[in-house]
């Protein structure tokens, strides 16, 4: 199957962006999400959350034998949230800067916009494989390659037909 074929050959990664409760809030969620359009990231789905409970544990289940993990419950779920899915991970970790702002540095998110850790006001997928998880989306060949496709698989966080697959202008101005 050539898409898959074409897919082994690249560098394919997704991430997710979560605009945090705090971000939302404090109406961040234009800012933040124009530090990635602005990055020349693709934004390839969107959506306005409640975070369920369940969800929540899920998505942080690597995290349920630490002591802050019942307040990070409580802090997920306690408005809404803000769904991104763009390309590149470490490269988006880099945006968001380290998970304690005030080791963050200056010109990353978290640096320039939150003080404490259990307010950091966003997250992104910390490896291509948790990019997948929390996506849904399993792959896609970049804008560039214009023999294009995309996988889903089973979705956490998006539900089918919710993700967009689109190639935008300025591709061939980000990428040689
Ligand atoms: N967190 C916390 N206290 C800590 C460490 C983490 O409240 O000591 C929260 C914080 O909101 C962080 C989230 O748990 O963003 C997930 O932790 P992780 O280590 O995965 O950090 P991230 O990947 O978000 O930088
Ligand atoms: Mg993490």
């Amino acid at each position: 199957f050539l898409p898959h074929l074409v897919a082994s050959l690249v560098q394919v990664e997704q991430t997710y962006i979560m605009v945090k409760p705090d971000g939302v809030q404090r109406g961040l969620v234009g800012e933040i999400i124009s530090r990635f359009e602005r990055k020349g990231f693709k934004l390839t789905g969107l959506k306005l959350f409640q975070c369920p409970k369940e969800l929540a544990e899920e998505h942080y289940k690597d995290l349920k034998s630490k002591s802050f993990y019942p307040t990070l419950i409580d802090y997920i779920t306690s408005g809404p949230v803000v769904w991104e899915g763009v390309g590149v991970v470490a490269s988006a970790r880099k945006l968001i800067g380290s998970t304690n702002p005030l080791q963050a540095e200056p010109g990353t998110i978290r640096g320039d916009l939150a003080v404490q850790t259990g307010r950091n006001v966003v997250h992104g997928s910390d490896s291509p494989e948790n990019g997948k998880r929390e996506t849904g989306r399993s792959g896609s060949i970049p804008d560039i390659v214009f023999l294009k496709h995309c996988f889903s698989c089973s979705a956490l966080w998006f539900k089918e037909g919710e993700l967009c697959e689109w190639t935008p202008a300025q591709a061939p101005w980000l990428m040689e």
